[in-house]
Parts: C-alpha cells; structure tokens; sequence
C-alpha cells in the first residue's frame, strides 16, 4: 500500500456549521479549503494519507471596512480547543540555536496532525503558531524570520511528527511550497549514509510530489540563503547545496521544482502557464494537470443534493430560492439592507487581487448604471486582501464606495469564511468571476454550480474545461491580443454587459424552463467531474506513482 504523508500550512477541515461563530479558523482561503476538501474526501474513502498542518491559535487576520478604510483584526481561533485531540506526543525541531518543543493535535475527525508551539518551556518563540503566514506583533520587525520559522516547524517538524506517529511513508506531497525545508532534513539522512549529494537528490525526487498554484511570480516566496542558515533551515546542508536546490535567493517553488519527481498544476489552462513561467527550470519534470475538484458533502445543499438525484428540475429551482431567501436575509442581519427577491442577484467572493480584477464589472459606468436602474441587478461581493497587498485593498475599497453610491444593488458583506462562502454560493442566481488568465483553479465556481447558481466568467482555470456557453453557464470573453490593460479591461467588460444584456437577463425574466435547465446542468457538471472524488483518484493514479 502507498502511503502518502500531505503537508500544508492552512486547512479548513470541517463541514460547515449553521453557526457562524464557530468556525476552525486554521485556513486564510483557496489553498487551506482546497486541502480541506481533499482531507475530508481522503477520509470519507479511508485513504492512506497522513496530513500534517499547523494549530494556528490566530488563523489569518480578518477584514473590516471602517470609514472607507480596509482594517486588519485580529481573528482568534477560540474554539480550537473542541476540535483536537491531544496525542500525548511531543518532537523537538531546532530553530536559530534554539531546540523547539512542538506538540503534535490530532484533528478528532480523521488522520489530521496539527502542530503547535504554544508551549512555556518555547518562551517567545511560542507565538510561531499564533499567526498563519506571520503577523504576530511578537515579531514584528522580523516578519521575514516568523515566516521561515514558521515553514520549519511545518517541513521538518513535520517530519519528525510523522516518525513520531511510526508513520511508514511512500511519498511525501506538498501542498505548494511552504513546506519544503523538509526535503533538506530527506537529504541530510540520505548523505548520512554515504550517498553523494546528486545520488541523494535523485533518491528524493522518487518519494517528492508536488502541486504548485500561483502563477504570479511574485506570488512565490524567496529568501536569502544566509537567512535560511541563520535560522537553521538548512538542517546541516551547506550554501552550495541550498543553491543548488533552490537558488540564491532561495525561491520556494524553485526548491520544489528542482526535487519534485513529479508536479501538478490545478487546471489544464494553469499548467499550460505554469510550465511557460517555470520553463527556465531545465532539470523539472513536466508540469501536468490535475483540475480541482469541491468536496460536495461540505458544499452543495442537502436538499439540492436530493432533488438533483430525483432529476426534478422544478425542485432544484424552488430550492434555490429558498436558498436565494436566506441569503438575503442574511444580507439584511449583517449590513441591514433587504435585497429583492424577485430581481438577478450575482455574487462574486474571492480573494482581492490585481488579476482577479474585482471591478471589471464596473469599468464602463453607464453601462453598469444601465443594467441597476433598468433590471435592479444586485451585485452581492465578499472577500478579503493580502495585508501587504495595496492593489486588493484598492479593488475592496472600490466596491464600498460603489456600494456607497448604489446601496440598494451592491452590497460588500465583511468577513469572508466558509460559512459566508457556502451562503452566497448558495444563494445567488449568478456566480461571477473576471480573472484575466492568471487563475489557478477558482473553486468557489463549482461550489456555486453545485448548488444550481450559474457560472459567468472568463474562460480561466476550471471554467475553461467545464463552459458550455448557453448549456452549463456562460462565458466572457478575455481580449489579451490587446496590449494596454486598461483597454482590455473596458473591452472584457463590454463583453461581460453583452452577455448580461442579451443573454442572461432575458432568459431570467421571460425564459424560466431554459434557466432550470441550465441550473440542473451546472450540478452535473460538479457531480459528474469537478470534485473531489474524481480529483482524489486522479492524484493516487497519476501523481503518487
Ligand atoms: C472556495 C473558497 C476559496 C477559493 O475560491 P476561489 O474561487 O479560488 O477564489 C477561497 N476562500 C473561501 C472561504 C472559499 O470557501
């Protein structure tokens, strides 16, 4: 039998609760739900897969507009405590000079091992698992070293926590690149027994998989090698070795790249752009793809669920709406606005970032203006920035003001989570995405298909493979042959009130049979190819081998 050990910094593993306080607050978003959804289809169908990830006491900061502005806050994990078991086991890993002590949880729903440097005998360095992806006011000017320390306790404790548990690994996957500190600790046991360093890069590709996911360069984390050996994360490795695996500076990806045997991409458009960007890498092996896939338990309805089995295609459309219903009514608690029933509501949540242009939808006013004032279409967004990014804290910004000047049709909902996703994927009549070809996957699109909402976006990542134009959803087209990005911009948005004029809005108001239709196709789409399931047995078939 394979086993397989998966090692990822954030996951969101539970099934959603109605109670949206709770929630186990150890993801940021995309890459934490997409290792949930895997751990939960893994364990749904008894898989061999040990997932190793971090107890963040503070999850990842959460968002709030006040007075225009978009704040970081803190965002507390105080339920932590309800969804763990103690495995009584504790490893030791060495950061600077210092030897950590780090306590291994057990997720109480499956084989999950979160660890945790939260410890007295840590003193200061026991706030290394307070912050995902940094943040913690203890390091404050030493952001750079939390974060290293911090893929340390992931990579390399990791490794011991699996030798700790008498975990007996056939291959060792990554979940991008976070956790790749570990392969310095596989090379160092193998140059303990004599072999070269070449010999033992070999040795390590065979048992090293890798998934990779943002194409944006600079998107993928770097950092100096001196760094790297000030903090101990060569485990031994001398400067040439680091350089060799991961270049200098030390990229993370790079590093996976160079001792990965084999690499995935999560859509067919992304490998495409992931093996352009990457080309440069001459000794990796092909990147091939392996598209994403929603865990449907977790994300579509029960009810839906049901009615999709029965083929009743007037159930699914009652359903949605009484889906639609609570969405708006949850709209009404949390900003006190009664959004219209009867009207095209279109909800768009995703992280905030310049590629995922959250204001394409925007760029020509009248024609915005044209669609609000003559159809009442409602725009609901959700959703949250990188704290450094500036450009997603402008697009969030942007949409509070255009809700500002039309608040009855756009509303930004704070807080963005699972339970908040689920609703509005739920809920809404139309699920829009604008990326402009830089999309990795865009998960939340099957989250919403499988709950009868239909996708309207850029043929990016999965949408690329699953659009049928007019049959499961509806596309806007992406002109890249134009060069200057505004121009483009203005003329993808054309193409997004083309299709919203001409299409959608009359088929919504006049054609309601060919809408059910379409809904009950968007459900196939998911249940017949985009979740887990098929994406589970595609990565024992052609990643683990
Ligand atoms: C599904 C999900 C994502 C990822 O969705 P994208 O379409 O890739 O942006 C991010 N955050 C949350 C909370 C999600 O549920």
């Amino acid at each position: 039998m394979k086993n397989i050990a998966y090692f990822t910094m954030e996951i969101a593993p539970t099934l959603i609760s109605d109670d949206y306080s709770k929630d186990f607050r150890t993801y940021s978003g995309g890459l934490g739900v997409l290792a949930g959804d895997y751990f939960k289809q893994a364990t749904d169908e008894s898989r061999p897969i040990t997932f190793i990830s971090i107890l963040w006491k503070n999850g990842y900061n959460k968002q709030e507009i006040k007075d225009g502005n978009v704040i970081d806050v803190v965002n507390s994990n105080d339920n932590w405590r309800s969804y763990v078991t103690d495995t009584s086991k504790t490893i030791m890993v060495k950061i600077e000079d210092f030897d950590l002590t780090l306590k291994i949880w057990k997720f109480n729903n499956g084989e999950l091992y979160m660890l945790d440097a939260d410890l007295d005998c840590n003193y200061d360095y026991r706030y290394l698992t307070y912050n995902l992806y940094g943040g913690n006011e203890k390091f404050e000017n030493q952001a750079e070293k939390e974060r290293i320390c911090q893929e340390i306790i992931l990579g390399i404790g990791g490794l011991y926590a699996l030798q700790a548990l008498d975990k007996d690994i056939s291959f060792y996957h990554f979940n991008d690149g976070h956790a790749i500190f570990a392969v310095h600790r596989l090379i160092r046991e193998y140059i303990e027994r004599g072999i070269s360093f070449n010999d033992a890069i070999n040795m390590v590709k065979k048992v090293v998989r890798f998934t990779t996911h943002t194409n944006v360069a600079s998107g993928n984390e770097k950092h100096d090698i001196a760094a790297l050996m000030r903090y101990s994360a060569n485990c031994g490795l001398d400067y040439r070795m680091l350089e060799n695996i991961g270049g200098e500076p030390y990229g993370m990806t790079v590093a996976a790249l160079h001792v990965s045997g084999k690499v995935n991409a999560v859509a067919k458009v992304h490998s495409k752009a992931a093996n352009i960007l990457w080309k440069y890498i001459t000794d990796a092996p092909e990147i091939f793809p392996i598209t994403n896939g929603v865990h449907l338990p977790t994300w579509q309805y029960n009810d839906i669920a049901e009615a999709y089995k029965n083929k009743d295609i007037n159930e699914i459309s009652r359903l949605h709406f009484t889906h639609k219903k609570d969405l708006i009514d949850f709209i009404y608690y949390k900003n006190g606005i009664k959004l219209d029933k009867n009207s095209l509501l279109i909800g768009f949540a995703r992280r905030a970032t310049d590629y995922k242009r959250w204001d394409l939808f925007a760029k020509i006013p009248e024609a915005l203006d044209y669609v609000i004032k003559a159809f009442n279409v409602q725009f609901v967004f959700a959703g949250k920035c990188h704290k450094m990014d500036y450009l997603g804290r402008k697009y969030i910004q942007n949409i509070y003001e255009l809700s500002r000047k039309y608040p009855n049709n756009i509303v930004f909902i704070e807080g963005y989570d699972i339970n908040i996703a689920k609703k509005l994927e739920g809920g809404s009549d139309i699920w829009l995405n604008t990326p402009n070809g830089l999309e990795a996957s865009g998960t939340s699109g099957m989250k919403a298909a499988a709950n009868g909402c239909i996708n309207f976006s850029t043929l990016d990542g999965w949408w690329k493979e699953a659009c049928f134009h007019g049959i499961n959803g509806f596309e806007i087209h992406i002109h890249d042959e134009i060069q200057d990005s505004n121009e483009r911009d203005i003329r993808d948005c054309q193409s997004l009130m083309y299709y919203l004029n001409n299409e959608i809005l009359p088929m919504y108001i006049n054609n309601k049979d060919a809408w059910k239709n379409m809904m009950y196709e968007s459900i196939y789409t998911v249940d017949n190819y985009f979740n887990t399931k098929r994406m589970i047995s595609e990565y024992f078939e052609k990643l683990y081998i």
